[in-house]
């Protein structure tokens, strides 16, 4: 089943998610509808808040289908280290047809439980890196727009709310 992408100004983007508990067919089911919404999407991460479910797992596919070593779950995730820094342009789903450059940690290390609870460790740079950081992210209830100067959120966030005013939203 493919969800719709919940955008910028509801309230469940920025509320932290509760922790998964359990582990079973539900949650299998749920990460399965997760790629495949993200995939329709043209996305390379989604987390469940951004189809309105208030959950800490995210689903990452940096390969975008290529490789299905790639696809990676990552349930109740944690960052367990940072190295170097990188900047680069970056995006969301939830905020759709904005880019802004932003300084993200280079390599990433997380922890986090695959879709059987399973606990696993894996490090990710550049593009992973930035994936890991920004899902964890959503998770925490933090958009890319919270780590903006001042001067650029409220720009984004003017534009945004002139298509919410022209039903572009
Ligand atoms: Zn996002």
């Amino acid at each position: 089943m493919i969800y719709p992408i919940v955008k910028y100004g509801d309230p469940v983007l920025e509320t932290p998610a509760a922790p998964i508990t359990e582990f079973g067919d539900k949650l299998k089911k749920l990460v399965d509808d997760m790629f495949e919404s993200m995939y329709e999407a043209q996305g390379v991460g989604l987390a469940a808040p951004q189809i309105g479910i208030s959950l800490k797992i995210s689903v990452i596919d940096t390969s975008f289908k290529e490789d299905p070593a790639a696809r990676l779950v990552l349930a109740n995730p944690q960052i367990v280290s940072v190295e170097g820094k990188q900047r680069g342009d970056e995006g969301c789903l939830s905020i759709p047809d904005f880019r802004e450059s932003l300084v993200r940690g280079k390599k990433v290390t997380i922890r986090a439980q695959d879709v059987d609870g399973n606990w696993y460790e894996k490090t990710g740079e550049d593009l992973l890196a930035r994936a890991f950081q920004h899902e964890i992210d959503h998770l925490n209830g933090t958009l890319y727009i919270h780590h903006l100067s001042g001067l650029k959120r409220d720009m984004m966030k003017r534009k945004i709310k002139r298509l919410k005013r022209d039903g572009e939203w």
